[in-house]
């Protein structure tokens, strides 16, 4: 087998020998407020109750509640290692990792679809979450494209604050034009499409 066939042959976890671990990516993506974390949260603990070998990572940039852990807005948690970006995730994973957690895509940019998509290649399962919007209403490429390499695709709405409709999109309650801000409850609201402003 030439280099080119044996390099082709790794990029399709189909033609591995029966019995090879076949991975997959699942995205769950959605509004501030829509539970995206704690979904990853729920799902990342049913695999180590299975006795799964798990690993989960949180961008060094989302300072909001604690370095080591991912944390949900109703204060679920697991354990997870903070990377400065997306490549440094590929240097940090253990050889028998079974399922990869990864919160906030959003904030890793275009390089984590690579990554997830190495990662779920050499047979892991990978469980990403992040917003699909940012507070323009404007998609965020990297999720976009998560979502279409994806196997499965979760889709969490919150609930608007001002009418009550099912909510997609995160309302930025303070002046920064920077396209991420961290924060939580103080600096964004989830709204619907009608009463979210631009
Ligand atoms: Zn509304």
């Amino acid at each position: 087998m030439n280099a080119t066939a044996a390099h082709s042959r790794n990029n399709h976890p189909h033609l591995r020998p029966l019995g090879m671990p076949c991975g997959w990516i699942e995205v769950i993506v959605g509004s501030m407020f829509s539970g995206k974390s704690q979904e990853l949260i729920r799902r990342v603990r049913l695999a180590g109750i299975a006795r799964q070998k798990v690993q989960a990572f949180n961008s060094a940039l989302d300072t909001r509640y604690g370095k080591n852990h991912i944390i949900s807005h109703d204060q679920m948690k697991v354990p997870s290692v903070p990377v400065k970006s997306a490549k440094e995730i590929l240097q940090k994973i253990d050889a028998d990792t079974q399922v990869v957690g990864i919160d906030e895509v959003h904030f890793f940019g275009d390089a984590i679809v690579g990554v997830c998509e190495t990662l779920a290649d050499e047979g892991r399962r990978v469980i990403a979450a992040g917003l699909d919007q940012d507070y323009k209403g404007e998609p965020f490429v990297a999720t976009s494209r998560l979502m279409s390499v994806a196997e499965f695709v979760t889709k969490n709405l919150a609930i608007c604050v001002v009418c009550g409709n099912p909510a997609n999109r995160s309302q930025r309650l303070s002046p920064t034009r920077k396209r991420i801000s961290v924060g939580a409850a103080e600096k964004y609201e989830a709204r619907c499409r009608r009463c979210f402003k631009r």
